[in-house]
């Protein structure tokens, strides 16, 4: 499903390359539940954001679903990224302006999904991960669990193949990190929804089946959790 090839990543400053990552070689399959591990600064959240085409790495090759995605224009990899990928963020990065519903809503807009579908899928959502009763209030207006679980939400909304997650329970309290560890578990093993989160817990990397550990830009480790 994801196959990065030589993968580098640097800063050119004052003539300088800063390297972020060097030489990432790696495939994930379809089903697979990865957490990038490894030190501040070491390029996680670069490698995710390449993974996820926030972000163009400076030198390499990157197959998505077999297509070549350097290769891509713009508009082919906006498609590639809405049809497949669903993003989560530590600061959850919710538009304050918009009610819950609306945040759910609105990668399905740009998908241009009928609205008869989109209040079902939403209504599913809301239901399932217990949020109906808040679904007309505003971000600020909710805990962070909950707007993590706004984020997730809208992350399904469009069906995505992959869930890429950058510190999903950074900002959280134990019980409710282990909520939405629980949940990307049960996304993975029920539904086969690929997960990849960068992740500082060595307990919340024990959800998944596989830890990357990088450092210095480099995967220095790959291992499999045996179930
Ligand atoms: P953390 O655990 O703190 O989130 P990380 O492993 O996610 O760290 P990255 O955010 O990938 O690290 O950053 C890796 C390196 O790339 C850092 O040294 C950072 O300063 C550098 N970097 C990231 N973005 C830029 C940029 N736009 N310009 C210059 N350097 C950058
Ligand atoms: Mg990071």
């Amino acid at each position: 499903m994801i196959q990065l090839t030589n993968i580098e990543k640097y800063y050119a400053s004052k003539g300088v390359k800063n390297y972020v990552l060097r030489l990432v070689t790696t495939t994930i399959n379809q089903g697979e539940f990865v957490s990038v591990m490894g030190p501040s600064g070491a390029g996680k959240s670069t490698l995710l954001n390449i993974i996820g085409m926030l972000e163009e790495p400076t030198y390499g090759n990157y197959h998505f679903m077999g297509e070549d995605v350097t290769s891509l224009n713009e508009r082919k990899r906006i498609e590639l990224y809405r049809n497949h990928i669903g993003f989560v963020f530590q600061a959850y990065h919710l538009i304050d302006e918009m009610t819950v519903y609306e945040n759910i809503e609105a990668p399905l807009l740009y998908k241009k999904v009928g609205s008869a579908e989109r209040a079902s899928r939403i209504a599913d959502l809301l239901d399932r991960f217990n949020i109906v009763a808040k679904k007309d209030l505003f971000p600020n207006q909710l805990s962070g669990g909950q707007q993590q679980l706004v984020g997730i939400a809208r992350a399904l909304a469009a069906q995505p193949s992959i869930i890429l997650a950058d510190e999903p329970t950074g900002n959280l309290q134990s019980a409710q990190a282990e909520e939405i560890m629980s949940l990307f578990k049960k996304l993975n093993e029920e539904e086969g929804i690929t997960i990849i989160q960068v992740t500082h817990s060595e307990k919340n990397a024990q959800y998944g089946n596989r830890i990357l550990h990088i450092a210095d830009g480099l995967i220095k480790e790959d291992i499999k959790i045996q179930a």
